[in-house]
């Protein structure tokens, strides 16, 4: 009994192994900066908020909340699209920095 062709396995080149990399890393990047920045509004929202501060701009410090929180759900968004393995695009879940994909075994760093 031989397998169909559809079913051998192509080990990837190590080109296509650098490229797993390279684009998880900027996959890792931009992962960090969204999450690094909603973290930072959290925060200024939340100084403001002690502080008694009113308004920041013209707008009231309560909408900023409201302004962070859907931020916060663009986040989210974000994370389903960008967050996936570069060689087999399934999502890669919680783990914030594998070093290999754990449903198809690509090297991402
Ligand atoms: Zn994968």
């Amino acid at each position: 009994m031989s397998l169909p062709d559809t079913q051998v396995t192509a080990q990837p080149t190590e080109e296509q192994r650098a490229e797993f990399k390279r684009l998880f890393l900027v996959r890792r990047g931009r992962r960090r900066l969204v999450v690094a920045t909603f973290l930072a509004l959290v925060l200024v929202v939340f100084i403001l908020r002690l502080r008694g501060v009113d308004e920041v701009l013209g707008v009231p410090s309560g909408r900023w909340g409201l302004y962070v929180l859907g931020y916060g759900v663009l986040t989210v968004l974000f994370s389903f699209v960008n967050w996936r393995c570069p060689a087999c695009n399934r999502a890669l879940g919680r783990y914030g920095n594998p070093r290999f994909c754990f449903r198809c075994g690509a090297p991402l760093q």
